[in-house]
């Protein structure tokens, strides 16, 4: 029986943030493997945010997982139309992984919104979730919303002590389409993905 690690997100695109957050929880939790599950967006939502398609952050992050066996990443949710809610997420993956336990994965800047998710006290119930230090985010001593005291012990052992990587994908996206080199933040191999296809140049 194995321990799944579960990583939503845009990843638009995957940095090293997400990686190295990933990796050392890995080990935190010891558990025996990360699954990326890369958000669909609705395509109005898309040039707003001078998004890159679904195919092209799904395949950066294939790119930056590549050489590490512990890795993977699933379309699950590119398979169905946007807004895919991880309740539903977490349904398929428990359905085709019989036997494993899943734990999600969120960043601390998600838990002061965790709350207006769908089912949010099922996923509780159901799901303990690992919590990645963000700088600037605490968990909240009380709940937020209707998540009841209870319920929000589910969220396992508070923000996880491991190292902050203050990375965000929207500076990202912002220093990309100006013209910055950022090999620090970014796998090479998705430096070189983005410049490519020309991705997030607006
Ligand atoms: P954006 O800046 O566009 O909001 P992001 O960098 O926060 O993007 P997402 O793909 O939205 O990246 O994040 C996916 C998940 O990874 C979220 O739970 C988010 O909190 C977490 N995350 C993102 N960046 C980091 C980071 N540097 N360290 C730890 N967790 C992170």
């Amino acid at each position: 029986m194995a321990k799944l690690l579960i990583f939503g997100g845009t990843f638009d695109p995957v940095h090293n943030g997400h990686l190295q957050t990933a990796r050392a929880a890995l080990t935190a939790l010891n558990a025996q493997r990360i699954v990326f599950v890369p958000a669909n967006i609705s395509p109005h939502k898309l040039e707003r945010h001078n998004s890159a398609l679904p195919q092209h952050r799904l395949a950066m992050l294939r790119l930056a997982i590549a050489d590490d066996p512990g890795m993977e990443v699933s379309a699950v949710e590119l398979l169905r139309p946007a807004p895919s809610y991880t309740i539903d997420t977490l349904a398929i993956l428990r359905r085709d992984r019989p036997g494993d336990t899943l734990i999600l994965l969120v960043g601390a800047d998600q838990l002061p919104a965790l709350h207006t998710w769908k089912e949010i006290d099922a996923i509780l119930a159901s799901t303990p979730i690992a919590i990645l230090p963000r700088s600037g985010f605490n968990v909240p001593d009380l709940p937020p919303g209707n998540i009841t005291a209870d319920l929000w012990k589910k969220v396992i052992g508070g923000i996880l002590q491991i190292p902050e990587y203050s990375i965000s994908a929207t500076a990202i996206r912002r220093a990309v389409a100006h013209g910055q080199v950022l090999s620090e933040q970014l796998p090479q191999a998705v430096i070189a993905y983005i410049h490519k296809h020309g991705l997030y140049q607006q």
